[in-house]
C-alpha cells in the first residue's frame, strides 16, 4: 500500500510529496529536495500500516 508523505525541506523550507509503501514499516531513508536538491534524513514510524510519525532531518 502506497501513501504520500509532504515534507517540509530543513533546508529552504519548502515542501514536496514524497511516495511512500507503508506496508514495509518503519524506515529511515536520505532524500534529496525537489526544491534545492540538498539531501536530508527522513525517519518515519509506521504502525499497523499507518504512518504515525515523520521527523525530517539536515543530512
Ligand atoms: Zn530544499
Amino acid at each position: 500500500m502506497r501513501d504520500a508523505l509532504t515534507l517540509e525541506c530543513p533546508h529552504c523550507g519548502e515542501t514536496f510529496s514524497l511516495a511512500l509503501d507503508v506496508s514495509e514499516g518503519s524506515a529511515e531513508f536520505v532524500v534529496d529536495c525537489e526544491v534545492c536538491c540538498r539531501p536530508m534524513t527522513v525517519a518515519v514510524t509506521i504502525e499497523d500500516g499507518e504512518l504515525v510519525d515523520v521527523q525530517v532531518s539536515e543530512e
